[in-house]
Protein backbone atom coordinates (compact mmCIF):
# COMPACT_ATOMS: atom_id res chain seq x y z
CA UNK A 1 0.00 0.00 0.00
CA UNK A 2 1.57 3.39 -1.04
CA UNK A 3 0.20 6.72 0.61
CA UNK A 4 0.14 10.45 -0.67
CA UNK A 5 -0.93 13.39 1.03
CA UNK A 6 -2.82 15.77 -0.82
CA UNK A 7 -5.14 18.85 0.34
CA UNK A 8 -8.21 18.79 -1.30
CA UNK A 9 -9.96 21.82 -2.86
CA UNK A 10 -12.95 20.97 -4.27
CA UNK A 11 -12.84 23.33 -7.37
CA UNK A 12 -9.46 22.06 -7.94
CA UNK A 13 -9.91 19.61 -10.55
CA UNK A 14 -6.45 18.23 -10.50
CA UNK A 15 -6.69 15.04 -8.79
CA UNK A 16 -8.80 13.66 -11.19
CA UNK A 17 -7.85 14.88 -14.23
CA UNK A 18 -4.06 13.78 -13.38
CA UNK A 19 -5.65 10.16 -12.66
CA UNK A 20 -5.58 7.29 -14.85
CA UNK A 21 -9.14 6.28 -14.77
CA UNK A 22 -8.73 2.42 -14.81
CA UNK A 23 -5.88 2.47 -12.79
CA UNK A 24 -7.29 1.36 -9.04
CA UNK A 25 -6.98 3.82 -6.08
CA UNK A 26 -8.58 4.79 -2.59
CA UNK A 27 -8.99 8.24 -1.58
CA UNK A 28 -8.67 8.51 2.32
CA UNK A 29 -10.55 11.24 3.75
CA UNK A 30 -8.92 13.79 6.33
CA UNK A 31 -10.53 14.11 8.95
CA UNK A 32 -12.50 10.87 10.15
CA UNK A 33 -12.82 9.07 12.74
CA UNK A 34 -12.21 10.01 16.20
CA UNK A 35 -13.42 13.36 17.46
CA UNK A 36 -12.24 14.96 20.61
CA UNK A 37 -15.58 14.55 22.76
CA UNK A 38 -15.58 10.98 21.82
CA UNK A 39 -11.70 10.61 22.71
CA UNK A 40 -12.15 12.16 25.78
CA UNK A 41 -15.41 9.66 26.66
CA UNK A 42 -13.07 6.63 25.94
CA UNK A 43 -10.23 7.65 27.88
CA UNK A 44 -12.69 8.53 30.63
CA UNK A 45 -13.66 4.32 30.80
CA UNK A 46 -9.99 3.61 30.43
CA UNK A 47 -9.12 5.50 33.41
CA UNK A 48 -12.01 4.63 35.93
CA UNK A 49 -11.11 1.17 35.03
CA UNK A 50 -7.41 1.42 36.12
CA UNK A 51 -8.05 3.82 39.25
CA UNK A 52 -11.43 2.38 40.53
CA UNK A 53 -10.73 -1.12 39.16
CA UNK A 54 -13.58 -3.05 37.36
CA UNK A 55 -16.63 -3.29 37.23
CA UNK A 56 -17.52 0.20 35.84
CA UNK A 57 -20.88 0.90 34.91
CA UNK A 58 -21.44 3.08 31.74
CA UNK A 59 -25.29 4.19 31.38
CA UNK A 60 -25.98 3.65 27.33
CA UNK A 61 -23.04 3.00 24.96
CA UNK A 62 -20.29 5.21 25.93
CA UNK A 63 -19.94 6.08 22.19
CA UNK A 64 -22.29 4.62 19.67
CA UNK A 65 -19.74 2.27 17.85
CA UNK A 66 -19.25 -1.62 18.81
CA UNK A 67 -15.55 -2.35 18.54
CA UNK A 68 -15.28 0.15 21.05
CA UNK A 69 -17.93 -1.16 23.16
CA UNK A 70 -16.83 -4.38 23.00
CA UNK A 71 -13.52 -4.21 23.80
CA UNK A 72 -14.19 -1.98 27.07
CA UNK A 73 -17.00 -4.78 27.93
CA UNK A 74 -13.85 -7.21 27.71
CA UNK A 75 -12.41 -5.18 30.38
CA UNK A 76 -14.43 -4.80 32.90
CA UNK A 77 -17.23 -2.43 31.81
CA UNK A 78 -20.96 -2.72 32.28
CA UNK A 79 -23.16 -0.89 30.51
CA UNK A 80 -26.70 -0.59 31.49
CA UNK A 81 -29.66 1.50 29.66
CA UNK A 82 -30.71 2.97 32.76
CA UNK A 83 -29.15 4.20 36.64
CA UNK A 84 -31.66 1.76 38.32
CA UNK A 85 -29.47 -1.32 37.07
CA UNK A 86 -26.48 -0.09 39.30
CA UNK A 87 -26.14 -1.20 41.81
CA UNK A 88 -26.94 0.89 44.99
CA UNK A 89 -23.83 3.61 45.90
CA UNK A 90 -21.56 1.92 43.05
CA UNK A 91 -19.49 4.16 40.47
CA UNK A 92 -21.24 5.23 36.81
CA UNK A 93 -20.06 7.30 33.68
CA UNK A 94 -22.51 8.67 31.95
CA UNK A 95 -22.07 8.75 27.83
CA UNK A 96 -20.64 11.39 25.62
CA UNK A 97 -23.90 12.22 24.45
CA UNK A 98 -24.86 13.42 27.62
CA UNK A 99 -27.63 12.59 29.84
CA UNK A 100 -31.26 15.27 31.47
CA UNK A 101 -31.47 16.53 34.61
CA UNK A 102 -34.06 13.80 35.86
CA UNK A 103 -30.96 10.64 35.19
CA UNK A 104 -28.29 13.52 37.31
CA UNK A 105 -31.50 13.21 39.97
CA UNK A 106 -32.08 9.66 39.52
CA UNK A 107 -28.45 8.88 40.13
CA UNK A 108 -27.80 11.48 43.20
CA UNK A 109 -31.33 9.61 45.01
CA UNK A 110 -30.06 6.26 44.58
CA UNK A 111 -26.63 7.39 46.23
CA UNK A 112 -24.64 6.44 42.85
CA UNK A 113 -21.01 7.87 42.24
CA UNK A 114 -20.91 9.47 38.95
CA UNK A 115 -18.58 10.42 36.14
CA UNK A 116 -20.33 12.59 33.09
CA UNK A 117 -18.42 12.02 30.25
CA UNK A 118 -20.52 14.03 27.82
CA UNK A 119 -19.06 16.28 25.34
CA UNK A 120 -18.73 19.54 26.11
CA UNK A 121 -20.35 20.44 22.58
CA UNK A 122 -23.52 18.64 24.18
CA UNK A 123 -22.70 20.46 26.93
CA UNK A 124 -23.10 23.90 25.03
CA UNK A 125 -26.38 22.85 23.64
CA UNK A 126 -27.93 21.73 27.12
CA UNK A 127 -27.19 25.07 28.16
CA UNK A 128 -28.58 27.17 25.45
CA UNK A 129 -31.76 25.49 26.25
CA UNK A 130 -32.00 26.49 29.95
CA UNK A 131 -31.26 29.67 28.85
CA UNK A 132 -33.54 30.07 25.93
CA UNK A 133 -35.96 28.03 28.29
CA UNK A 134 -35.70 30.68 31.12
CA UNK A 135 -36.03 33.16 28.95
CA UNK A 136 -39.93 31.63 27.78
CA UNK A 137 -38.84 30.96 24.26
CA UNK A 138 -40.46 28.07 22.66
CA UNK A 139 -37.17 25.91 21.89
CA UNK A 140 -37.85 23.75 18.54
CA UNK A 141 -34.68 21.09 18.80
CA UNK A 142 -33.97 19.76 15.42
CA UNK A 143 -32.55 16.15 15.77
CA UNK A 144 -33.29 12.81 15.58
CA UNK A 145 -36.77 11.28 17.55
CA UNK A 146 -35.19 8.50 19.81
CA UNK A 147 -31.68 9.75 19.60
CA UNK A 148 -30.10 9.53 23.06
CA UNK A 149 -28.43 12.92 22.78
CA UNK A 150 -32.04 14.54 21.58
CA UNK A 151 -33.51 12.62 24.58
CA UNK A 152 -30.88 14.39 27.38
CA UNK A 153 -31.01 17.65 25.64
CA UNK A 154 -34.95 18.01 25.56
CA UNK A 155 -35.00 16.69 29.57
CA UNK A 156 -33.29 20.29 30.09
CA UNK A 157 -36.66 21.82 29.44
CA UNK A 158 -38.84 19.07 28.58
CA UNK A 159 -41.94 21.47 29.03
CA UNK A 160 -40.59 24.35 26.21
CA UNK A 161 -38.72 22.01 23.70
CA UNK A 162 -40.40 20.32 20.70
CA UNK A 163 -38.80 17.90 18.41
CA UNK A 164 -38.50 18.77 14.51
CA UNK A 165 -37.21 15.40 13.07
CA UNK A 166 -38.80 15.12 9.70
CA UNK A 167 -40.21 17.37 7.35
CA UNK A 168 -43.78 16.77 7.97
CA UNK A 169 -43.20 17.46 12.01
CA UNK A 170 -42.49 21.36 10.88
CA UNK A 171 -46.91 21.71 10.37
CA UNK A 172 -46.61 19.92 13.76
CA UNK A 173 -44.78 22.74 15.92
CA UNK A 174 -47.39 24.44 18.01
CA UNK A 175 -45.66 27.70 19.51
CA UNK A 176 -47.02 30.50 21.44
CA UNK A 177 -45.80 33.97 20.59
CA UNK A 178 -44.00 33.69 17.16
CA UNK A 179 -41.91 36.39 18.20
CA UNK A 180 -40.22 34.14 20.87
CA UNK A 181 -39.50 30.98 19.02
CA UNK A 182 -35.15 29.74 18.45
CA UNK A 183 -33.75 26.29 16.54
CA UNK A 184 -31.27 24.19 17.95
CA UNK A 185 -29.75 21.25 16.62
CA UNK A 186 -28.63 18.09 17.80
CA UNK A 187 -24.92 18.28 16.99
CA UNK A 188 -24.42 15.56 14.77
CA UNK A 189 -26.77 16.00 11.79
CA UNK A 190 -26.36 16.91 8.36
CA UNK A 191 -25.59 20.26 8.08
CA UNK A 192 -27.68 20.61 4.88
CA UNK A 193 -30.25 18.71 5.77
CA UNK A 194 -30.56 20.67 8.75
CA UNK A 195 -30.74 24.30 6.78
CA UNK A 196 -33.43 22.90 4.72
CA UNK A 197 -35.43 22.37 8.25
CA UNK A 198 -35.04 25.82 9.17
CA UNK A 199 -36.16 27.03 5.97
CA UNK A 200 -39.27 24.69 6.17
CA UNK A 201 -39.74 26.44 10.07
CA UNK A 202 -38.84 29.97 8.87
CA UNK A 203 -41.85 29.76 6.10
CA UNK A 204 -43.99 29.47 8.99
CA UNK A 205 -41.79 31.27 11.73
CA UNK A 206 -39.95 34.01 9.74
CA UNK A 207 -39.26 35.42 13.25
CA UNK A 208 -37.35 32.42 13.96
CA UNK A 209 -34.19 32.87 16.12
CA UNK A 210 -31.17 30.41 15.43
CA UNK A 211 -28.73 29.44 18.04
CA UNK A 212 -26.11 31.69 19.73
CA UNK A 213 -23.30 29.73 17.87
CA UNK A 214 -23.07 26.32 15.34
CA UNK A 215 -24.67 23.40 17.01
CA UNK A 216 -23.43 20.98 14.66
CA UNK A 217 -20.30 20.11 16.02
CA UNK A 218 -16.63 21.07 14.40
CA UNK A 219 -16.48 17.46 13.90
CA UNK A 220 -19.45 16.59 12.32
CA UNK A 221 -19.60 19.22 9.87
CA UNK A 222 -15.70 18.67 9.32
CA UNK A 223 -16.13 15.11 7.86
CA UNK A 224 -18.96 15.84 6.06
CA UNK A 225 -16.93 18.17 4.31
CA UNK A 226 -14.02 16.20 3.67
CA UNK A 227 -16.22 13.43 2.25
CA UNK A 228 -17.89 15.91 -0.19
CA UNK A 229 -14.54 16.64 -1.78
CA UNK A 230 -14.21 13.82 -2.59
CA UNK A 231 -17.17 11.25 -3.60
CA UNK A 232 -17.76 12.71 -7.09
CA UNK A 233 -14.29 10.63 -7.49
CA UNK A 234 -15.57 7.65 -6.11
CA UNK A 235 -17.33 4.87 -7.77
CA UNK A 236 -17.67 3.60 -3.90
CA UNK A 237 -17.39 5.02 -0.54
CA UNK A 238 -16.71 2.96 2.30
CA UNK A 239 -17.76 4.33 5.70
CA UNK A 240 -16.59 3.07 9.00
CA UNK A 241 -19.27 3.23 11.83
CA UNK A 242 -21.99 1.58 13.46
CA UNK A 243 -25.49 1.36 12.69
CA UNK A 244 -26.67 3.66 15.75
CA UNK A 245 -24.13 6.29 15.04
CA UNK A 246 -25.81 9.24 13.55
CA UNK A 247 -22.70 11.16 12.39
CA UNK A 248 -21.73 7.84 10.48
CA UNK A 249 -25.62 7.37 8.97
CA UNK A 250 -25.16 10.92 7.75
CA UNK A 251 -21.62 10.30 6.11
CA UNK A 252 -23.01 8.03 3.87
CA UNK A 253 -25.90 9.64 2.81
CA UNK A 254 -23.37 13.19 2.10
CA UNK A 255 -21.74 10.90 0.10
CA UNK A 256 -24.38 9.72 -1.92
CA UNK A 257 -25.98 13.43 -2.16
CA UNK A 258 -22.19 14.57 -3.48
CA UNK A 259 -22.17 12.24 -6.11
CA UNK A 260 -20.62 9.09 -5.17
CA UNK A 261 -22.30 6.24 -6.72
CA UNK A 262 -22.47 3.77 -4.29
CA UNK A 263 -21.76 4.60 -0.61
CA UNK A 264 -21.87 1.78 2.21
CA UNK A 265 -21.84 1.48 6.13
CA UNK A 266 -19.91 -0.79 7.95
CA UNK A 267 -18.49 -1.86 11.11
CA UNK A 268 -15.92 -4.01 9.61
CA UNK A 269 -13.20 -5.37 7.04
CA UNK A 270 -15.55 -8.16 6.76
CA UNK A 271 -18.64 -6.52 5.84
CA UNK A 272 -17.78 -5.01 2.22
CA UNK A 273 -19.21 -7.75 -0.21
CA UNK A 274 -16.80 -8.53 -3.32
CA UNK A 275 -19.91 -7.23 -5.35
CA UNK A 276 -19.66 -3.71 -3.72
CA UNK A 277 -16.43 -3.52 -5.94
CA UNK A 278 -17.64 -4.70 -9.37
CA UNK A 279 -16.32 -2.84 -12.01
CA UNK A 280 -15.15 0.06 -9.08
CA UNK A 281 -11.72 2.01 -9.82
CA UNK A 282 -11.84 4.71 -7.08
CA UNK A 283 -13.46 3.97 -3.37
CA UNK A 284 -13.57 6.74 -0.86
CA UNK A 285 -12.91 5.96 2.67
CA UNK A 286 -13.85 7.58 5.88
CA UNK A 287 -14.99 6.92 9.25
CA UNK A 288 -17.57 8.24 11.65
CA UNK A 289 -16.17 10.61 14.73
CA UNK A 290 -16.81 7.35 16.92
CA UNK A 291 -14.27 5.63 14.95
CA UNK A 292 -10.95 4.15 15.68
CA UNK A 293 -8.62 4.78 13.11
CA UNK A 294 -7.24 0.73 13.57
CA UNK A 295 -11.06 -0.46 11.54
CA UNK A 296 -9.79 2.27 9.08
CA UNK A 297 -6.46 0.64 8.71
CA UNK A 298 -8.16 -2.94 8.38
CA UNK A 299 -10.60 -1.31 5.52
CA UNK A 300 -7.36 -0.14 3.67
CA UNK A 301 -5.68 -3.63 4.48
CA UNK A 302 -8.70 -5.65 2.68
CA UNK A 303 -8.66 -3.03 -0.45
CA UNK A 304 -4.79 -3.45 -0.53
CA UNK A 305 -4.91 -7.13 -0.85
CA UNK A 306 -7.50 -6.77 -3.56
CA UNK A 307 -5.27 -4.02 -5.85
CA UNK A 308 -6.66 -0.72 -4.39
CA UNK A 309 -2.83 -0.97 -2.95
CA UNK A 310 -2.59 2.83 -4.03
CA UNK A 311 -4.22 5.67 -1.18
CA UNK A 312 -4.20 9.33 -1.24
CA UNK A 313 -5.26 10.84 1.41
CA UNK A 314 -7.64 14.04 0.59
CA UNK A 315 -7.23 16.85 3.67
CA UNK A 316 -9.60 19.45 3.73
CA UNK A 317 -8.69 20.17 7.63
CA UNK A 318 -6.78 19.39 10.32
CA UNK A 319 -8.26 19.20 13.68
CA UNK A 320 -6.24 20.06 17.45
CA UNK A 321 -8.95 20.04 19.36
CA UNK A 322 -8.63 18.42 22.53
CA UNK A 323 -10.65 18.35 25.46
CA UNK A 324 -9.74 17.87 29.41
CA UNK A 325 -10.59 14.71 31.34
CA UNK A 326 -14.29 15.10 33.93
CA UNK A 327 -13.36 17.20 36.38
CA UNK A 328 -14.20 14.36 39.46
CA UNK A 329 -12.15 12.05 36.92
CA UNK A 330 -9.35 14.92 37.10
CA UNK A 331 -9.33 14.98 40.95
CA UNK A 332 -9.04 11.23 41.56
CA UNK A 333 -6.52 10.67 39.04
CA UNK A 334 -4.63 13.72 41.01
CA UNK A 335 -5.24 11.95 44.42
CA UNK A 336 -4.23 8.48 43.04
CA UNK A 337 -1.98 8.27 40.11
CA UNK A 338 -1.37 4.55 40.92
CA UNK A 339 -4.36 2.88 40.31
CA UNK A 340 -7.48 0.43 41.76
CA UNK A 341 -8.86 3.24 44.60
CA UNK A 342 -11.75 0.92 45.96
CA UNK A 343 -14.04 3.35 46.23
CA UNK A 344 -17.40 2.38 44.87
S1 LIG B 1 -19.38 14.23 17.40
FE1 LIG B 1 -19.15 16.35 18.11
S2 LIG B 1 -20.63 16.58 19.79
FE2 LIG B 1 -20.38 14.38 19.40
S3 LIG B 1 -18.79 13.72 20.82
FE3 LIG B 1 -17.76 14.29 18.91
S4 LIG B 1 -17.16 16.45 19.17
FE4 LIG B 1 -18.70 15.97 20.71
Amino acid sequence: MTTSPRAADPANQDRSDNHDRSAKRVLLAKPRGYCAGVDRAVITVEKALETYGAPVYVRKEIVHNKHVVETLRERGVIFVDETDEVPEGALVVFSAHGVSPAVHEEAKRRNLRTIDATCPLVTKVHKEVNRFAKEDYDILLIGHEGHEEVEGTSGEAPDRVQLVDKPEDVDKVEIRDPSKVVWLSQTTLSVDETMERVDQLKERFPDLQAPPSDDICYATSNRQFAVKAMASECDLVLVVGSQNSSNSKRLVEVALQAGASDSHLIDYASQIEESWLDGVTTVGVTSGASVPDVLVMQVLDYLSERGWGEVEEVTTANEKIAFALPRELRKDLRENPDGPKGVR
